[in-house]
């Protein structure tokens, strides 16, 4: 059987299949990842992405975080791409309970996804610091200088767990909880490099572990199935 037709076997004999994706699910949407050769880490800016898009950067300049987040995290253009589509296909016919993402782009539930549990916000969700109103991305992409709340003039923050900031603990924990339960979990498009997300791994008990990444990751070697290469070009093998 080629790895395909393993991961189309096992998707089949699945009663409680879960997603766990990053960065590299949305780059065949045209949105760079972090760390592959052409993602964010290796494009040229003052600073690094990593020191930019801290709380302690955020607080200290404002005005330069916004710089990059408009030009470099905010894609509002970019549609869901294969691996999105199936993926929300897989939930609709029953055979996957939910989608566990890095992500911020909104792009699963733009496919049609409901289960979805952000692990580091979303772009599409903003308040005032102030007085808590919120803004869609739009909003946050227009213009240049600081975002302020049209009805009081707060800064704007985005929904978005910035480095140094401790993920949303409920989502994390129902998060624990569909991987303990899975019987078949499937990771792809992230380096498995960032903390706390990354250790999710750890409680996957089941013995299908499968992994799609362009390149190695750190759990190549525990994985049940590896399949290198593109996830979209992956999931658009798939049968539902
Ligand atoms: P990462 O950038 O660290 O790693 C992405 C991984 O995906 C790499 O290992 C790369 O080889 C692989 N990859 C790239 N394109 C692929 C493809 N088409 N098919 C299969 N694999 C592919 O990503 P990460 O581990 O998710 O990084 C974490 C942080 O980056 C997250 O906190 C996330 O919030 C943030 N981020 C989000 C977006 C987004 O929302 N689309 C984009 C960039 C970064």
């Amino acid at each position: 059987m080629t790895p395909i037709e393993t991961l189309q076997s096992w998707l089949g004999e699945a009663q409680c299949a879960v997603f766990f994706g990053g960065a590299g699910v949305s780059t065949e949407s045209g949105i760079p990842d972090f760390r592959s050769v052409d993602g964010l880490y290796n494009q040229q800016y003052a600073y690094p992405p990593e020191e930019i898009i801290s709380r302690s950067f955020f607080d200290a300049d404002p005005a330069e975080f916004y710089r990059f987040y408009r030009d470099k995290m905010l894609y509002l253009d970019a549609q869901p791409n294969a691996a999105h589509r199936k993926l929300a296909q897989l939930e609709q016919a029953g055979k996957l309970s939910a989608v566990i993402t890095q992500n911020i782009d909104g792009l699963h539930q733009a496919a049609g996804s409901r289960e979805v549990l952000e692990l580091h916000g979303s772009v599409h969700r903003n308040r005032c610091t102030r007085c808590g109103k919120s803004f869609d991305a739009a909003y946050m992409k227009a213009g240049e200088g600081l975002p302020l709340c049209d009805a009081c003039g707060g800064l704007i923050k985005p929904d978005v767990t910035l480095y140094e900031e401790v993920p949303d603990q409920d989502t994390m924990a129902r998060a624990v909880s569909y991987i303990r339960r899975a019987d078949l979990l499937i990771v792809g498009g992230t380096s498995l490099v960032v903390y706390p997300a990354a250790g999710l791994l750890r409680y996957y008990s089941g013995s299908r572990l499968v992994l799609i990444n362009l390149g190695e990751t750190p759990y190549d070697s525990t994985a049940d199935l590896v399949i290198h290469g593109k996830i979209g070009e992956a999931f658009s093998k798939i049968e539902v």
